[in-house]
């Protein structure tokens, strides 16, 4: 098991950290302030083979493990947090789940089409009245003939628009609860399915965030995933490795918020001296680094342990949880360590707060890690 990056991880980060320092980083400011679709860092992306990094080769992926998958992740989020959280959520809820559960036919047509990038992918489990309650979800799919035919309305979906599959949960038994519910591939083409509102958000303003609605969308049987009520397991093993990619999010995050504020607080001087060299300050930037350190260590461990096939349910979430508020505190301390100028939109310190507040919520709030954790503890 490699619990610390090695020379390959080493070069990936290298090749990701050029990537996304030069292209991706030169866009972030505008994607922004214009809540606009970060296109050219993800057509960019997709010619680095980073839209298919937990692929396997022989459908056209970059066949990456999950630390090298967080490294990626890690990089691009330094660089602008929306263009990370769209790769992310296309690379590992979206994509992940065909490679582990999908039919060979599955792969063979959704695979190398998402790795390319030719198509991106979206991960559709929460609905308006279903969020932490994940399993108490109401969209319904209804056999006819050969196919299903799904009616219900998703909320919060991250790609909503820009992407052409989207990973739909629905119920499909009457059972209440997990037992009842199924994963389907949905073509962005279906009929009967269409974007509903698009919402303005504090943050991540280039990741396209909205409402999924299905209105007896149908599709064929063949794009039921793994067996009729097995969903919820989809879901939930999605999201145990997602969130060592939110984690991943978190560090990058944290990381761009801690090195401005240690460029920032060299440069600027106060009472004749670089406000550096206060001891207050100092101790702030020290808490900073430790947390980040601290977080990226946790982060790796559960992706070692994931991609080694152990189980990491419990790290992972320790994991996202840590690391996110880890991005929330480090971006606010960020923010004070700037002063006046850390509240105001010249300076990055403001974006890295408003974008690092969502990782605290998404793919399960801190308070739901915090379940989990407890749950594992105590079984
Ligand atoms: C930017 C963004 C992107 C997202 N992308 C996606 C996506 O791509 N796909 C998708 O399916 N979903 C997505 N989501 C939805 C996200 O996963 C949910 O918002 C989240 O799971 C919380 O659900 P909720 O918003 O309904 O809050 P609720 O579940 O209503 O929670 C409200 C509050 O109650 C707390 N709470 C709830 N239950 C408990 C409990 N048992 N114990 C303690 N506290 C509890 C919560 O922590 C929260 O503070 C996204 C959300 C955001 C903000």
């Amino acid at each position: 098991m490699k619990l610390e990056p090695g020379p390959g991880n080493r070069a990936i980060r290298e090749a990701v950290r050029e990537f996304a320092q030069s292209t991706v980083r030169a866009h972030a400011e505008d994607v922004d302030r214009r809540h606009r679709f970060p296109q050219e860092s993800i057509a960019g992306a997709a010619a680095l083979g980073l839209l298919g990094m937990l692929v396997p080769a022989a459908y056209g992926g970059a066949n990456l493990d999950h630390l090298d998958f967080t490294i990626c992740v890690e990089e691009l989020a330094q660089a602008c947090a929306s263009t990370a959280v769209i790769v992310d959520v296309h690379n590992s809820v979206a994509t992940e789940p065909i490679v582990l559960f999908g039919s060979d036919e599955q792969k063979r047509e959704w695979l190398p089409r998402l790795a390319s990038g030719e198509v991106l992918g979206a991960f559709a489990l929460t609905e308006p009245a279903s969020g932490s309650d994940a399993a108490a979800l109401r969209t319904v799919a209804r056999r006819r003939g050969g196919d299903w035919v799904l009616t219900g309305r998703k909320v919060f979906i991250t790609n909503v628009g820009v992407a052409g599959m989207y990973l739909v949960f629905a119920r499909t038994g009457p059972e209440p609860g997990a037992s009842g519910v199924s994963a389907f591939i949905v073509p962005a083409d279906t009929d009967g399915l269409r974007v509903g509102q698009v919402f303005e958000k504090m943050g991540l303003h280039g990741s396209p965030t909205g409402e999924l609605v299905l209105e007896e969308a149908r599709v064929p049987a063949a794009n039921l995933l793994h067996a009729e009520g097995r969903g919820f397991a989809v879901a939930m093993r999605a999201l145990d490795s997602g969130r060592i990619g939110i984690s991943g999010q978190a560090l990058g995050i944290a990381q761009a918020a801690l090195a401005e504020a240690l460029e920032y607080t060299r440069q600027r001087e106060q009472f004749s001296n670089p406000v550096s060299s206060f001891q207050g300050v100092g101790f702030m930037l020290a808490d900073m680094a430790t947390r980040v350190e601290a977080g990226r260590q946790m982060a790796y461990h559960a992706a070692a342990l994931c991609s080694a096939g152990e189980p990491f349910t419990r790290e992972a979430s320790m994991a996202k949880l840590f690391c996110t508020d880890t991005a929330m505190d480090v971006a606010t301390d960020a923010v004070q360590l700037a002063g006046g100028y850390g509240f105001i939109e010249d300076l990055p310190f403001e974006r890295h707060f408003r974008d690092a507040k969502a990782l605290q919520i998404y793919e399960g709030t801190n308070q739901v890690q915090r379940l989990v954790i407890a749950r594992q503890l105590l079984a």
